[in-house]
């Protein structure tokens, strides 16, 4: 089979398009025909080394796919081949205490595909029966395999953790990336008011598509100044974070009082300073976010589809469309910071 790898850490250039054997099966898994594979800004980090702890090498990359089952191991079941699904990006060891009470993602044992074992930049890949879910109907594989990671991640981050609330202010960091598109849509399906941030006016028309209510040009406007304007000076209630630096810094000071930060990552910096008097004075609250389990993510995807409540549906964001064997232009279009929403394979 054609899959893409990489045998040294580097820049995008170190992608191959490469024939490699088809992985064998054990009997809890089943074998996916990849017809899309989704990016996501991990997939960089893995790539560059910047994550490159316990990662063997070649690896190929990849954690959001979706296709269709092409062969199941002996003790698989109800699967069947033929089968519409998408990857559930997490793995877990199935048997711990966390992973049977629906807390997977805190397993010792997890991780994201495509980080220590073969993801989803192939056109087959191995996973356990447990790692794919149905496609909701109404969706094709490309839409699919846009959804898992950042949906899964926005959904922790906003209802599982800051537990957003109806009438609540959120600001959304960074609209145009796939989780920020994520996101947006997520606080408003909880009923949230949504201040957003982007590097372009395109990109903030986007925004206001897909939900946002206020939009701040960051390379124009000092958001913070933006936040305290659109708000009265009251601040906002939830900040969701994935930028690291001075962001991290400066959206402490927007929060109002109980405000909660989440962040799920850093994609400049990660080394910051925090005023620890905002924290306390305000009953700030600071979480950190990393995936989601399987059941937020089954809880994510019936807001997906045909078979969505008709007033409270969430939307793949689709930026752009690569052949798997241009992924080192489709990584290189993610660095660029170019896209609104997510950037997608087919295979
Ligand atoms: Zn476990």
């Amino acid at each position: 089979m054609k899959a893409i790898r990489f045998h040294n850490f580097g820049g995008p250039e170190v992608l191959q398009y490469e024939d490699v054997p088809r992985p064998g099966l054990g009997a809890n898994d089943v074998l996916v025909q990849l017809k899309a594979a989704g990016l996501n800004h991990l997939d960089l980090w893995v790539r560059s080394g910047v994550r490159e702890r316990n990662i063997s090498l070649p690896l190929t990359p990849g954690s959001d796919g979706a296709g269709i089952i092409a062969e199941i191991g002996s003790a698989v079941q109800p699967l069947k081949v033929g089968d519409r699904v998408l990857i559930v990006p997490g793995l877990s060891c199935g048997a711990c205490k966390l992973c049977l009470s629906a807390r997977d993602n805190l397993c010792q044992e997890y991780r994201v595909l495509g980080t220590k074992e073969d993801g989803t930049y192939a056109e087959f890949v191995k996973v356990p029966a447990a790692n794919v879910f149905p496609i909701p109907d109404g969706l094709d594989f490309n839409q699919a395999a846009a959804i898992p990671l950042v949906f899964l991640t926005a959904w922790h981050m906003l209802n599982t953790l800051a537990k957003i609330q109806p009438g609540e202010i959120a600001l959304i960091h960074g609209a145009g990336s796939g989780v920020g598109s994520a996101g947006i849509q997520v606080a408003k399906l909880f009923g949230a008011r949504v201040i957003t941030t982007a590097n372009s006016e395109q990109k903030l028309m986007k925004a206001k598509q897909f939900g946002a209510d206020a939009v701040i040009n960051y390379l124009e406007k000092d958001f913070v100044d933006e936040v305290k304007r659109l708000t009265q000076n009251q601040g906002v209630d939830v900040v969701f974070e994935h930028i690291g630096g001075q962001i991290f810094e400066k959206s402490i000071s927007v929060l109002t009082k109980a405000g909660r930060l989440v962040t799920c990552g850093a994609t400049t910096e990660y080394l910051t300073q925090i005023d620890i008097r905002y924290v306390y004075s305000r009953n700030l609250s600071i979480f950190g976010s990393w995936m989601g389990s399987k059941q937020e993510l089954a809880e994510v995807l019936k807001f997906f589809g045909t078979n969505a409540p008709h007033n409270r549906k969430l939307l793949p964001v689709i930026d752009k469309l690569f052949p798997l064997a241009e992924a080192g232009q489709a990584q290189h279009w993610m660095e660029d910071r170019k896209n609104f929403g997510k950037i997608v394979m087919e295979i």
